[in-house]
């Protein structure tokens, strides 16, 4: 824990680089604050007399002598058979919490079983090896995933007692053969489900379905396992867990485990004139698109390096970042830069060592990149040399990829908000030991929601305001699990119970459409084959991306957005290798491309209608309505421009003939009257490029109060609506059935709308750019925006929602 003088001294080690970055000319006023973040001491418990004496004698070999009070109540709850979630920061040891009471039983008690569930393979692996390390003779831990050869998966069913998976291998491994995992199942004392904050949107729903399938057959083989989960700090993780699993769970969120003080900087590169992005990480495609999450395939406008019509674009994060990362290791500080794209990872380590080269030659083979795709002795092999000191500086894409034990760095600097606050805090919580201080920078991309947090420390300090969102009620979810619950084992009666509410009325339709078969005993399973679920595909089978003459696979996209993105004649980007796509062919859903050096990208035109089949809740004030419910959306690719990639110059249009697309979905939307309008002095000229504006802006912030990405939602706006007969904005959610985000957007609207007043108020630029208004997605070409007009108009609105800014509509339900 060290001496105050330590701390005292490390603290102002960060400070001093703080202070010299702040100091250094080409960063004047890019650190829009510095939060301290002061440190904390550590509180332990003493170890509970259930617990096995040659586990904690291994624990305290490991060099824990006491648990930490949070890990104790954890395992005391889970001890005695009460679902719990722990919701404490990184590093604080969440693994002790269960692996206390779970290993203990498995050591007690000859046939209990454990199952643990991670959102990736890689951290199921790393789990492994610390359960491993442990070397209990009676705890037999096995990976059981897409890896595991078809010879050991006998042996894992038949003799293992913690079976390390996740939530893919449960749905689609050992639910179906439920049968050949019966003593496992019947021995199942605890599910473990690590990282549960990672569970959202439409994965979220699925894996919420798949638990309650889980939970059906293993009361059916006389089991009632004890969920231990968890999480991220998030709002609300017991409403999330609780969701999640269908039971209620209780919640331990008091983190006991010390921690040194942090300096935490928020950061905003410049503002820079169109053309070509200049710095470190300078190349022109980059710019733009390498904060995007997904990176290759998104819409050819986030890779324009200049804003559309003339707008300026802020430096990109990424190569302000690679700047920050070699002044860092200049300094001797231990570094990570944590970035959004595989490629961004590769070109942020690349500038940095060039810097280097200049600047400190001795130090450029002293930084790397680490990312998903490297195998995995490369990845033991680059952990190894950043924990020795050998590596000073490292660009990852992810935190969740990165060993478990990598912590304990001088510095984080995190390119563009990773679109939670739980993976900011993850990401941060990387650099820092107990009575050592570090620094953690969160440099701004440009995006709306990035420009809100750099200049609202509170909502990125104070109390989390997002929470899990996702919506295991969605017909379009439930129905396809109902089919695979009723194919391992008939559903009856109770079991609807189980599923929802909504679980009747889809049962009722699956027989309608042949799909099920009521019998006396339950419903069963009509077809031969399984019913063929994908839990984390977005709709519709994905567009594969085929080159022409080599046949060669290069990748694929979502059939959501291949129209938009792969469309014939659409700039495809790989790798940073750039393809021109020749034949969009839907009905085998393949995009055929060939390599090409264009200077131009493309952006997608769209056209989008929405329809308000009904709204189910709203709130209704003097000249403003929000409302609810579920709409129709069509979505229709009319075409494309080509832009000159240096300027953005329009090059040319060419019309598409794509058939539209219908959605149904849930929104959430708001109408004004023309009274409004005019109080807000918002001419009727006007009227349609400030809805416009004020819709991209909302659109970029529901982030910050949904764990959504912004290429989870979309939106409408109009100046006379048909259905509402005012002036209208629509935020929906893009996945059939929606998400919950739409739910989330209306209980915390004037927060929402509140937020995005003030991200488009912040942003200096003149008239409306990517940090504010304009939209990477946008099918009109981010025409109309009046960004002056619309803080005017959400000036009103806010207003006329009685002045409440804090209100909540109402509490969520679970
Ligand atoms: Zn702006
Ligand atoms: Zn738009």
């Amino acid at each position: 824990m060290g001496s105050s003088a330590a701390i005292e001294r490390d603290l102002a080690r960060a400070d001093s680089i703080l202070a010299r970055l702040a100091r250094d000319s080409r960063r004047a006023g890019n650190i829009t604050h510095v939060e301290h973040v002061p440190s904390r001491p550590g509180r332990t418990g003493p170890w509970p007399d259930w617990a096995d004496e040659v586990l904690v004698g291994r624990l305290r070999t490991a060099g824990i002598d006491e648990p930490w009070t949070h890990q104790a109540q954890t395992a005391q709850a889970a001890h005695e058979g009460r679902d719990v979630v722990l919701a404490t920061g990184t590093a604080s040891g969440k693994s002790v919490g269960y692996l206390l009471p779970v290993l203990s039983r498995l050591l007690a008690e000859p046939g209990a079983r454990a199952v643990y569930l991670a959102p990736t393979k890689a951290l199921a692996h790393d789990q492994l090896r610390s359960v491993r390390s442990l070397r209990l003779t009676g705890v037999r831990a096995s990976t059981y995933d897409g890896d595991t050869p078809g010879s050991e998966r006998e042996w894992v069913r038949a003799h293992a007692n913690f079976v390390l998976t996740n939530p893919d291998m449960l749905h689609r491994g050992i639910l179906p053969a439920h049968r050949r995992w019966s003593s496992f199942l019947r021995g199942l004392r605890f599910v473990i489900i690590d990282e549960c904050h990672g569970y959202r949107g439409v994965f979220g729903a699925h894996v919420a379905l798949v638990l309650r399938r889980l939970r059906r057959v293993c009361a059916r083989y006389g089991a009632r396992p004890v969920f231990v989960l968890a999480s991220a700090t998030v709002a609300d993780p017991g409403m999330s867990a609780s969701r999640l699993t269908g039971v209620d769970v209780e919640v331990v969120d008091t983190d006991s485990s010390p921690r040194g003080p942090v300096d935490f900087a928020l950061y905003e590169p410049p503002l820079i004139r169109g053309a070509v992005q200049a710095g470190g990480a300078g190349s022109v495609g980059l710019a733009g698109g390498a904060g995007l999450a997904g990176g290759a395939g998104l819409a050819g406008g986030a890779e324009l390096a200049g804003g559309e019509n003339g707008a300026p674009v802020r430096r990109a994060a990424t190569a302000e970042s690679a700047d920050l990362l070699a002044d860092l290791v200049t300094e001797g500080v231990r570094t990570l830069v944590f970035v959004r794209s595989r490629r961004a990872a590769e070109v942020v380590a690349a500038a940095a060592r060039r810097a280097l080269e200049e600047a400190a030659p001795e130090l450029s083979g002293r930084v790397a990149a680490y990312r998903a795709g490297y195998l995995a002795e490369e990845r033991r092999d680059l952990e190894n040399r950043l924990r020795t000191g050998e590596l000073l500086g490292v660009a990852a894409t992810s935190a969740l990829e990165l060993g478990v034990d990598i912590s304990g760095l001088d510095a984080t600097v995190i390119a563009g908000f990773p679109g939670t606050l739980a993976s900011l805090w993850q990401q941060a919580g990387r650099a820092g030991r107990a009575g050592q201080g570090a620094l953690a920078v969160l440099v701004a991309r440009d995006d709306p929601l990035d420009t809100y947090l750099v200049h609202h420390p509170e909502a990125v300090f104070g109390r989390p305001v997002e929470a899990s969102v996702f919506d295991p009620d969605n017909p379009y979810v439930l129905m396809p699990h109902l089919e695979c619950a009723a194919s391992e084992l008939p559903l009856t009666e109770e079991d609807l119970e189980l599923f929802g509410p909504g679980a009747r009325g889809a049962v009722d339709d699956l027989v309608r459409r042949g799909r099920l078969r009521r019998r006396p005993t339950g419903w069963f399973w009509t077809q031969r084959h399984r019913p063929d679920v994908d839990i984390r595909g977005t709709g519709g089978p994905p567009v594969r991306i085929v080159e022409v003459g080599t046949g060669r696979l290069l990748g694929t996209v979502d059939a959501g957005t291949s129209h938009s993105t792969v469309h014939q004649g659409a700039v495809y980007l790989h790798q940073g290798v750039t393809f021109l796509v020749t034949e969009l062919d839907l009905d085998d859903a393949v995009a055929f491309v060939e390599a090409a050096q264009p200077d131009w990208t493309t952006v997608a035109r769209e056209h989008t209608d929405i329809r308000v089949v009904e709204s189910t809740r709203s709130a209704r004030f003097a000249d403003l309505e929000i409302h609810l419910g579920t709409v129709e959306v069509t979505n229709q690719v009319v075409g494309f421009q080509r832009r000159r990639l240096a300027t953005g110059e329009i090059l040319g249009q060419e019309p598409l003939d794509l058939p539209p697309r219908q959605l149904r979905t849930r929104a959430v939307w708001y109408t004004v009257t023309d009274e409004l309008l005019a109080a807000a002095n918002v001419e009727p000229a006007e009227v349609p490029g400030a809805v416009h504006a004020a819709e991209h802006a909302a659109i970029g912030l529901l982030p910050l109060f949904a764990t959504c990405d912004r290429w989870d939602i979309g939106g409408v706006s109009t100046d006379l609506h048909p259905d509402t007969g005012r002036t209208s904005v629509f935020v929906y959610d893009g996945h059939a059935g929606g998400a919950g985000f739409a739910e989330r957007g209306f209980l915390r609207v004037a927060e929402w709308l509140s937020a995005t007043r003030d991200a488009v108020a912040a942003c200096e630029c003149p008239a409306g750019c990517p940090s504010c208004v304009q939209s990477p997605k946008c099918g009109n070409g981010n025409e109309p925006l009046a960004k002056a007009a619309a803080v005017r108009l959400l000036d009103s609105v806010l207003a006329a929602m009685d002045g409440d800014r804090g209100q909540v509509l109402d509490p969520p339900r679970k």
